[in-house]
């Protein structure tokens, strides 16, 4: 898929298309934004652009030898650096070093993507920083992260920053119809859930979550007027009838994790139902909280799978929510992690 037929990011692909222009390419790249809109695709399709050996219009041909072996996979001078569980390990970064002391093979360019780079932890960020602070020549980093904050900053000062934005709810419909067969008012339904992100477009349609993940909203936002002797009763009821006490669990944390989106990039806003009568309260958490918030649902998905009690870990994730983020009870409800 050349650059052109990327949805989305105009921007972007504009900015990118006067560095090809111009032939002036810095040697890193930093693209920021929310998961699903789009970083690695046009990164990919970036490097396809500056090997391509018959470009055209400032794209990709997708024809000659070098588009071929990208869209394979297998082009030597490609090098996908990803996460292994949740870091990129220090071993692979460097393991790069070892790789640019040479000359790219064939391309114009060697081209290192750097996958989620906010999983870079401190050993491995440091080592990313010493190949950043003396690039060889011909040797293009691209970095993909969420936020810049996440990582270093004297990383981010030797990157030219590229920020994505959320992508239309009208593309993603249209996408949806096209892809899914959805009908246009449930295409739009989950297109407004999906907040701008094509990969959380695809996984609500897939698990066909979003009935249930209203439900457990419901649920969540039915605690902030409960007494507290209904409370307990009310989880009961829930771990009992439940059918998947895990996927219910993963819906509040992408609840949460709209609440942070919506408070740390200004332009998307989390949708309103049916949440709604809860909103307010929300909107006034500190974001602190809510991080903590999302790691403590981790952290209890992850206690269920290894068979912890299902009333008691939904108990510990609802009391989090009821002290943490309806300010009712202690705030120590969110445990500290250990
Ligand atoms: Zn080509």
């Amino acid at each position: 898929m050349p650059l052109k037929d990327i949805p989305g990011q105009p921007r972007t692909k504009r900015f990118i298309r006067r560095l090809l222009r111009s032939d002036h390419i810095p040697h890193a790249l930093l693209f920021t934004g929310m998961a699903g809109v789009g970083k690695k695709e046009v990164a990919f399709e970036f490097a396809k652009a500056v090997n391509c050996l018959d470009p055209r219009d400032l794209d990709s041909c997708g024809e000659c030898p070098s588009c071929r072996k990208m869209d394979a996979g297998s082009h030597p001078d490609i090098l996908h650096v990803q996460s292994e569980g949740a870091s990129i390990k220090v071993d692979r970064i460097r393991s790069l070093r070892e790789r640019l002391r040479f000359s790219p093979f064939e391309g114009k360019w060697r081209v290192i993507i750097i996958q989620d780079a906010q999983n870079l932890r401190a050993e491995s960020g440091n080592a990313l920083l010493k190949l950043l602070e003396e690039p060889p020549a011909r040797n293009l980093f691209i970095l993909t992260a969420i936020e810049p904050q996440m990582l270093l900053p004297t990383i981010v000062s030797r990157c030219c920053h590229i920020r994505f934005q959320p992508l239309e709810d009208g593309w993603i419909e249209s996408y949806l119809v096209d892809a899914f067969s959805l009908s246009p008012s449930r295409a739009k339904e989950i297109a407004g859930l999906a907040m701008g992100s094509m990969e959380r477009a695809k996984h609500l349609v897939e698990d066909d979550c979003v009935a249930r993940r209203d439900e457990v909203i419901r649920a969540v936002a039915a605690l902030y007027d409960m007494a507290m002797m209904d409370f307990f009763p009310f989880l009961a009821e829930w771990a009992k009838k439940s059918e998947d006490l895990e996927q219910d669990l993963e819906c509040i944390k992408l609840w949460v994790r709209d609440l942070i989106y919506s408070r740390l990039l200004t332009d998307i806003q989390p949708p309103s139902r049916p949440e709604a009568a809860i909103c307010g309260v929300v909107r006034n958490v500190a974001v602190e909280r809510l991080f903590q918030l999302y790691e403590h649902v981790e952290r209890a998905m992850r206690h269920l799978r290894q068979n912890a009690n299902k009333l008691l870990t939904l108990e510990s994730v609802c009391l989090a929510i009821k002290g943490g983020i309806y300010g009712q009870g202690c705030w120590n409800s969110i445990p500290q992690r250990r």
